[in-house]
This record gives C-alpha cells, sequence and structure tokens, in this order.
C-alpha cells in the first residue's frame, strides 16, 4: 500500500469545495486534505490541474454492466462488472438481483459471497450487500421484474431469500403486497433496508409501511404511481414525507432532466441518492440482448423489452452525476447525491462516500469535460 499526494485539484468536501488542494493518502484512507506534507515524503505524487475530486460513487441499484448479468454471473463475471463499474468513478456496489428461482438465487448469493473474497485487495468497485429488488412486487407494477417468481408475506417468506455471510441486506417491496406492512417491520427488525418500490399503495398504507421502519424508496417515479393535484400518488407521499429518502435513475431517460431537476430540489439534495439501475448491455452500445428471459432492444441508450417496459438503464453512475450538474446541481450537491447519501442509506458512511480525514480514499477524478481520468479504491489506482 502506497503513499500518494494528490495535489491542485479542485477537491468536494462535505461543507465546500476548495479549490487547487491537495489530498494525502497512506495505507488506502485519506490522512489528511488541503495541509500536507512535501511531496518528496509520497511514493507517488499525482497532479490534478484542472480536475474535480469527488468521493467515490456508491450505487445501490446496479443489476450489472459490459455484458454481464448478476442474475446470471459467477463470481468473475462480477468481478468484471466492478472493474467496469470503478472505471466509471463507482467503488461501492449493491448487485441487485430480480425475482428469480429459489435455487438460482441461492447459487448467486453464492457467487457474491465468493465475489467479496476475490475483490479484497483490488482496485475495483467494492460489493458491499446485495439487493434484492421485489420480490415482494405489486405484479400491476411489475416493470421488467418477472411476476411469476413474485411472492406474498405471511411471516416466513424472508427466510426464503438466501444471505450473504456478510454485507448490506437491502430490498425493494410493495407495502400493499399480502403481508407488506408486517414485511416491513420484519426487515426493519433483522436489520435490512426496506426500500418502498414497485407500488401504487395508497397514502395510508404508506404510513403504515414508514410507521412500520420503511425509510427509502427504489427508483422514485418509477413503477410508482405519480403525482396528481388532486391524488399526491406514490410520488407525492415521498416528496413530502420529510422521513423518508428516496434514489432515482439520473439516466434523463427513466426521469426527464427538468423532472429531476423538480424532484431533487423539492426532495433537498440530502435526501437523495442517485443510482445507475443498469443492465447488461450498459457499455456495450446499442443492440439485442437476452436478459430475464426476454429479448432487450438498445436502442439510442434506452432499454426496451418484448412488453414494451423499459428493462433498465444502460446509464452508469457518471452520467448520472453529469445530468445533475448539467441541470444545476453544484458539486457538493451532487457529491451528496452520488456518494455520501447511498453511502449513508448502506450504514458504511464511517468508511466512505465523502473526502475526510480517516475515511477510505475512495475517490474519483473528473476533468474539465466531465470524463473519469481515474478512480482510486481504498487508496489504489483502478484501471482505465
Ligand atoms: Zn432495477
Amino acid at each position: 500500500m502506497s503513499t500518494i499526494k494528490l495535489k491542485n485539484a479542485d477537491v468536494v468536501l462535505p461543507d465546500r469545495t476548495v479549490r487547487r488542494n491537495s489530498i494525502a493518502v497512506d495505507g488506502g484512507r485519506i490522512v489528511s486534505v488541503g495541509e500536507t506534507a512535501e511531496d518528496a515524503s509520497f511514493e507517488r505524487v499525482l497532479r490534478l490541474d484542472g480536475c474535480t475530486v469527488f468521493p467515490g460513487f456508491v450505487d445501490v441499484h446496479n443489476h450489472g454492466a459490459a455484458g454481464v448479468d448478476v442474475n446470471d454471473a459467477d463470481a468473475d463475471g462480477l468481478l468484471r462488472v466492478a472493474e467496469y463499474l470503478a472505471s466509471c468513478g463507482v467503488t461501492a456496489w449493491m448487485p441487485t438481483l430480480v425475482p428469480d428461482s429459489d435455487d438460482n438465487y441461492r447459487r448467486i448469493i453464492g457467487e457474491i459471497d465468493r465475489l467479496m473474497e476475490l475483490q479484497a485487495g483490488k482496485p475495483v468497485a467494492q460489493a458491499v450487500g446485495v439487493h434484492y429488488e421485489g420480490v415482494f412486487a405489486n405484479e400491476k407494477m411489475c416493470g421488467a421484474l418477472r411476476p411469476e417468481f413474485f411472492k406474498k408475506f405471511d411471516g416466513h417468506q424472508l427466510s426464503e431469500l438466501p444471505r450473504l455471510r456478510n454485507g448490506v441486506h437491502m430490498t425493494t417491496f410493495a407495502p400493499e403486497v399480502e403481508g407488506g406492512v408486517a414485511l416491513a417491520a420484519e426487515l426493519t427488525k433483522q436489520g435490512w433496508i426496506a426500500s418502498i418500490g414497485h407500488t401504487q399503495a395508497d397514502t395510508a398504507m404508506l404510513d403504515a409501511a414508514f410507521a412500520a421502519g420503511a425509510r427509502h424508496m427504489t427508483h422514485f417515479f418509477n413503477a410508482m404511481t405519480g403525482v396528481h393535484h388532486r391524488d399526491v400518488g406514490v410520488a407525492g407521499w415521498g416528496l413530502t414525507n420529510k422521513g423518508v429518502t428516496f434514489d432515482i435513475i439520473a439516466d434523463g431517460v427513466h426521469v426527464v432532466p427538468r423532472m429531476l431537476e423538480l424532484a431533487c430540489r423539492a426532495k433537498t439534495p440530502e435526501k437523495v441518492s442517485l443510482i445507475s439501475d443498469s443492465v447488461a448491455p450498459t457499455g456495450m452500445g446499442d443492440g439485442e440482448f437476452e436478459l430475464w428471459g426476454e429479448t432487450i432492444r438498445v436502442v439510442n441508450g434506452r432499454t426496451q423489452n418484448e412488453r414494451g417496459s423499459i428493462a433498465g438503464s444502460v446509464s452508469t453512475m457518471l452520467d448520472g452525476v453529469r445530468m445533475m450538474r448539467s441541470v444545476g446541481f453544484t458539486d457538493g450537491e451532487v457529491a451528496a447525491m452520488a456518494s455520501t447519501n447511498p453511502a449513508r442509506l448502506l450504514g458504511i458512511d464511517g468508511l466512505t462516500g465523502s473526502i475526510e480525514a480517516g475515511k477510505f480514499a475512495d475517490l474519483v477524478v473528473i476533468d474539465g469535460t466531465g470524463n473519469v481520468t481515474m478512480t482510486i479504491v481504498r487508496g489504489q489506482l483502478a484501471a482505465k
């Protein structure tokens, strides 16, 4: 583990962005920001004139990339996703599963366990847990999820979802499925992140889920009822409930740019996380791909399945960051949404998600044109 000094960069700190500043890294951690030792005392000095250093991005909703589908992958495939994600500035991620058979769930959880061993000490996006998108979702709001694998909850089914040996467990659920509110309570009791989504629950049901411990919402606006001035819908409930946070796909396709601006301003950037919701074809260009038992077509950066639904995105966290900058969010606000808030959601904000002495040196350097020039994961440079 080497000592590195990043110098002459604009550095996005939790409370401000400082121009032409330095960061000192030692043993995989940030040791100081601003006041750093002489260049000669570092093994490596990186001059970053004209660049901005953000905390590494944290993606809590990712189905794969670079041709690899998380549901279908083995540990080596997942490692390729993790390499690709690091090249786009992601330093931590949650492999995200669409509803599947119990057998395949068991298999893939074993592969994520193995990934967690493989990734140790490598400069790739670090998988920190698993996100089950469903199986407790509303069939009418299924989007690209396969309803044949959906479950109801009568007190037992949570134990049917296999667990990782270590890591964060998150699930997206609809409060109105049978037993949904009891499920929210059980998830919370067992330390899961209970995230409301794929839902058309009414306000009373959402309030009940909130009271039971659900504090987050999945891909805001997508696969939920929208805002109407005589019916607030799931989205209006999420915007007005101050205790709930949400994540949102900032690709400009799932939610148009003006609506991203409107929703994230209304919610405030302190309560929003950006997600990619990316799927296997991400990074592969346009074409036809087999995914989740269907043919997915990617045309001009949009996915569509045979039922006409959008089937996840082919965007990256970097695309989301660019989008949010383009609609007027400051770098500090963008860092909160891309890094700090998702790290807090996952409970790993003591280790990563902001540029502060003592945290992991998880950093992404963006040049003046908005491209990633380098990603640093726990003090090591990721491959470009
Ligand atoms: Zn998804």
